[in-house]
């Protein structure tokens, strides 16, 4: 169905609905809206609308169904994949004014939020009361817990404790019709009819927006242990990942940092953050692998640090390095976290997110390598290895943009391909949006395909949410 643009009655009507202030139309929060952090697309929306209450969004949502208008949900703008861009334009819903945790319930360790709270505010909340939210994405500091829902969120913890849809009990949605629901019961186990909650995480932004969440939480683990390995090649640090696992522990982060984004991100840490992070990087050294153990035994995570160590003896290291104190963990993690903008601060990149089991990682990271040694592409690998997650950002560093947008996407489906042949698929975390939306054909039957357009329809009748998106 075509899409109508907005014009004066419309905004007369979303202004009564969240008063004059909070419809937007001026061009400098429109351009802000115009973006989040995939490449560089630009999509203008004609207006951003920032309700405070799930009425308000419902009352949007109708009147824009009714008049068959595009309406894209945002957070934090922090998408990878183009998930919060407006790109059939219309309105913006901006999600940053539902920015309470209404209550954090310690006899049933769990929490109620609103979707756009900022997920580090809502980790270190929880924390004060010795409680613990494990969905830790690298960008937890801007990002908003209804995005995380959104592209069912990971980062680090993940390999111990799950992804965000491991962590939510039930949550509100406006429907694109207008209704306003539940989609389950603030309880631990649910047998009742079809699970909505887990259909909507991962959903990004296309079946309803998310007006508040209840979270499960967890008891805080008392202790940590932080360990740097350096590995010669990032084959090798792959293979260790499985031998660790093999040997019994489970540890609580398992990141890979290829050498190219370590020198890329100290070289940012150092030059436009102003916090340094200076680790040895010998010559034959390609590969790290930052491991987190924690728990509440001392002993128990020393002998688990020395087990990881004697099945390291067994691979091509350098010397191991243990994080002492509180500053040394959080310089390595400060360095892990920076990956991201570090790599993407020195080039245009086009950043992938793949999965696979673990233990295909290695042959993974060769054939990244050998297919851009072909299509003439440097890319710098790092990620959550430890459930087998790569980010593989493709530097734009010379070539034309002709170049850009054919061969080396075609480099980009021929990874898609290698990644499917060894049992993965196309986003651990970052979701599919417009930059994957070409390539859910390598990964997905026609009949899944089939299956997905007809909940999108049984939920948005006239598509007028986050159109353009997934498929
Ligand atoms: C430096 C950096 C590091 C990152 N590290 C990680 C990482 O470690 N792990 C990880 O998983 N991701 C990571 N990301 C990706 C990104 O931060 C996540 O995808 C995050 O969950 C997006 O949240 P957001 O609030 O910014 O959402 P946005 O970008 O605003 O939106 C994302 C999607 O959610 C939808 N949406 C937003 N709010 C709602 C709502 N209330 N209801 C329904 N739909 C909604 C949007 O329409 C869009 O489709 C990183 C990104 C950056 C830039």
């Amino acid at each position: 169905m075509p899409f109508n643009t907005i014009n004066n009655e419309i905004l007369d009507r979303l202004r009564a609905i969240v008063g004059q202030a909070n419809v937007l139309t001026d061009e400098e929060t429109r351009i802000i809206c115009a973006s989040d952090m995939t490449e560089d697309h630009v999509f203008m929306p004609a207006v951003v609308v920032t309700p405070e209450t799930a009425e308000q969004v419902a009352a949007i949502l109708r009147i824009c169904n009714d008049h068959v208008i595009p309406v894209t949900p945002r957070g934090g703008g922090t998408s990878l994949s183009g998930g919060s861009l407006p790109v059939e334009g219309g309105v913006v819903v901006w999600m940053k004014r539902f920015d309470r945790i209404i209550d954090i319930d310690e006899l049933n360790l769990q929490a109620t939020v609103e979707p756009g709270v900022i997920t580090e505010v809502f980790q270190n909340a929880v924390k004060e009361k010795g409680l613990f939210y494990p969905p830790d994405p690298s960008s937890r500091g801007t990002c908003f817990l209804g995005g995380n829902l959104a592209h069912n969120a990971g980062g680090p913890k993940a390999v111990k404790y799950g992804v965000t849809r491991d962590y939510v009990l039930n949550m509100q949605v406006a429907l694109p019709t207008g209704e306003l629901i539940w989609t389950a019961a603030n309880v631990l186990k649910n047998s009742t009819g079809y699970n909505l909650t887990q259909l909507m995480c991962g959903s990004e932004g296309t079946l309803g927006i998310i007006t508040r969440i209840v979270f499960k939480l967890r008891p805080l683990p008392r202790r940590d242990v932080t360990l740097l390995v350096p590995f010669t090649t990032g084959e090798e640090a792959c293979r260790a990942i499985s031998a660790i696992y093999m040997a019994g522990i489970v540890p609580s982060g398992m990141e890979f940092m290829e050498r190219d984004a370590i020198i890329l991100t100290m070289k940012y840490l150092d030059e436009v953050l102003h916090k340094p992070v200076t680790i040895e990087l010998p010559d034959h050294i390609n590969a790290h692998l930052l491991i987190e153990l924690d728990g509440n035994d001392e002993d128990t995570l020393m002998r688990d640090a020395e087990t990881i160590t004697q099945v390291l003896e067994n691979f091509e290291t350098g010397e191991v390095y243990f994080a002492e104190s509180a500053e040394e963990k959080e310089s390595l993690w400060r360095l892990r976290r920076n990956v991201s903008p570090g790599v993407n601060s020195y080039s245009l990149t086009k950043s992938e997110d793949v999965v696979v089991p673990r233990s295909n990682l290695p042959a993974l990271v060769s054939a990244i390598k050998a297919i851009g040694d072909r299509v003439g592409f440097r890319s710098v690998c790092y990620g959550h290895v430890g459930d087998g997650n790569l980010h593989v950002n493709i530097m734009k560093e010379q070539g034309s943009d002709a170049w850009w947008h054919n061969e080396v996407n075609e480099g980009i489906a021929d990874i898609f391909r290698e990644v499917v042949r060894l049992g993965g698929t196309l986003s651990g975390e970052h979701g599919i949006g417009i930059a994957k939306r070409p390539y859910m054909h390598l990964a997905m039957q026609e009949a899944n395909l089939r299956l997905m357009r007809g909940i999108k329809a049984a939920f948005d009748p006239n598509g007028i949410l986050n159109p353009g998106k997934v498929f």
